[in-house]
């Protein structure tokens, strides 16, 4: 479990050792913002390695910017544009899924987790039994297989640090007092662009409209998966494993100008909030410089000029993809895991125009039913484990998909 909030400099401090940090998903929204925080602050670190999927032009542009010693694609087919594009650069060229993996584990004092989806898990793993300090923007590896990653964690002995504003929000609030202490952590949701739409017409939503989130720019998974609900599903099963929270514990409240990100009531009947305009930056400059904290440039919370804040009940009944991901945290890790493996193909098919938006929900939850009835399936108790169900949960819900139509 993470276990304390941001200390301040010592006065009179002026210089940080230099941290070496591995930018997993370097191409995407989250590795974007991380090296615009790495950028603003020169000198303070020094890139080690920078992994991405297919982008292989965008990857070798980063790669010099940052003088990174290696990059990785992981789509084989990719090696010869990297390496073509880096030619001359002195910066390492590699490709595939272990490649990736062997990034990750490359000496680094943080490496920050932004892959997307499943694919996260195994070069996660791998960069926390290495002994690196994680940033954890993949929430798909703590849902897929939660137990098994703070496990690791605590025999390498190293903290995840939560990079999702939320969890990063409820981290500092926190400030590293215990969960007895704790009544309740709430979440909030913007409630994405369908807030206020009936059923009837989210049925009917394009990919064009539930990728216009109201307040945040982000990759097109969880931007779909803010307009089912799905993300405040996947983030209440994160905080659960993240700061050893009981689910009952564990509460979601729809904030439209999402400004206050994550709450923490205590037993004593104070409530701490932590707030920010959205921008992710500043949970990963949090991460990236913890246990320190540095300045950072950028846009400021001017309360007076919001004027007011609001708070509502999530709609279940609407939004299920929240009901559905809150009983699969009540019945285990097996749930979880299939839930973010079936939420995967379903996004993916809805976003390729073949499902409608509203058969996300239905598909995951039909998915997790086949899977219960067809296997036993256990929690899983290793990242193979997680990973055999999770391809299971994909070809269940391909299936499903596949026979719908
Ligand atoms: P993006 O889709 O913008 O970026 C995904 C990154 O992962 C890209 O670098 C992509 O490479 C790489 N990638 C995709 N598939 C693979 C694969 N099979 N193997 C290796 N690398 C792969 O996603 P986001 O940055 O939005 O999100 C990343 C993670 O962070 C997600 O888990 C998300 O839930 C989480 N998160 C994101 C937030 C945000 O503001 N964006 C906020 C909080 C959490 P390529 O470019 O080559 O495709």
């Amino acid at each position: 479990m993470v276990s304390a909030g941001a200390k301040p400099l010592p006065s009179g401090a002026t210089e940080v050792a230099q941290r070496r940090v591995t930018l997993l998903g370097a191409t995407g929204s989250i590795g974007t913002s991380a090296l615009s925080v790495i950028a603003e602050r020169q000198g303070e670190f020094a890139v080690e390695a920078v992994t991405a999927h297919a982008n292989a032009d965008k990857l070798a542009t980063i790669a010099r910017a940052t003088g990174a010693r290696l990059a990785v694609v992981a789509d084989p087919d990719r090696y010869g544009e990297l390496k073509s594009a880096l030619a001359g650069s002195g910066i390492a060229v590699a490709a595939g899924p272990a490649a990736v993996i062997e990034a990750a584990e490359r000496p680094a004092d943080t490496v920050v987790a932004a892959i997307v989806g499943a694919a996260g898990m195994a070069p996660t793993y791998a960069a926390i039994r290495a002994g690196a300090q994680v940033a954890i923007a993949n929430k798909e590896c703590l849902v897929s297989a939660g137990a098994v990653f703070m496990r690791a964690a605590a025999e390498a002995g190293v903290p995840i640090l939560p990079v999702d504003s939320e969890h990063n929000a409820v981290f500092q609030a926190l400030g590293g007092r215990p969960m007895d202490e704790v009544e309740r952590i709430i979440l909030t949701a913007s409630g994405g662009p369908f807030r206020e739409w009936p059923s009837e017409r989210m049925a009917k939503a394009t990919a064009a409209e539930a990728l216009k989130h109201p307040n945040w720019s982000m990759g097109p998974k969880i931007t779909v998966d803010s307009a089912t609900l799905m993300n405040k599903g996947l983030e209440v099963i994160e905080a659960h494993h993240l700061f050893g929270a009981p689910p009952q514990k564990l509460e979601v409240l729809v904030h439209p100008q999402s400004v206050v990100h994550g709450l923490v009531a205590f037993t004593d009947g104070a409530m701490m909030a932590g707030m920010s305009v959205p921008d992710m930056r500043m949970p990963i400059a949090h991460c990236l410089s913890w246990p320190q904290a540095s300045a950072l440039a950028g846009r400021r919370l001017d309360l007076a000029e919001l004027g007011s804040l609001t708070f509502e009940r999530p709609d279940l009944e609407r939004f299920p993809a929240l009901r559905i991901a809150l009983a699969a945290l009540d019945a285990g890790g097996w749930a979880t895991n299939v839930l973010s493996a079936a939420n995967e193909i379903a996004v993916e098919a809805f976003l390729a125009g073949r499902i409608g938006f509203l058969e996300i929900a239905r598909m995951v939850e039909q998915t997790i039913e086949r899977v219960a009835a067809d296997s036993a399936p256990q929690t899983p108790a290793t990242v193979d484990d997680a990973i055999a169900l999770d391809r299971e949960g994909r070809l269940r819900a391909a299936e499903l998909i596949a026979a719908r139509a």
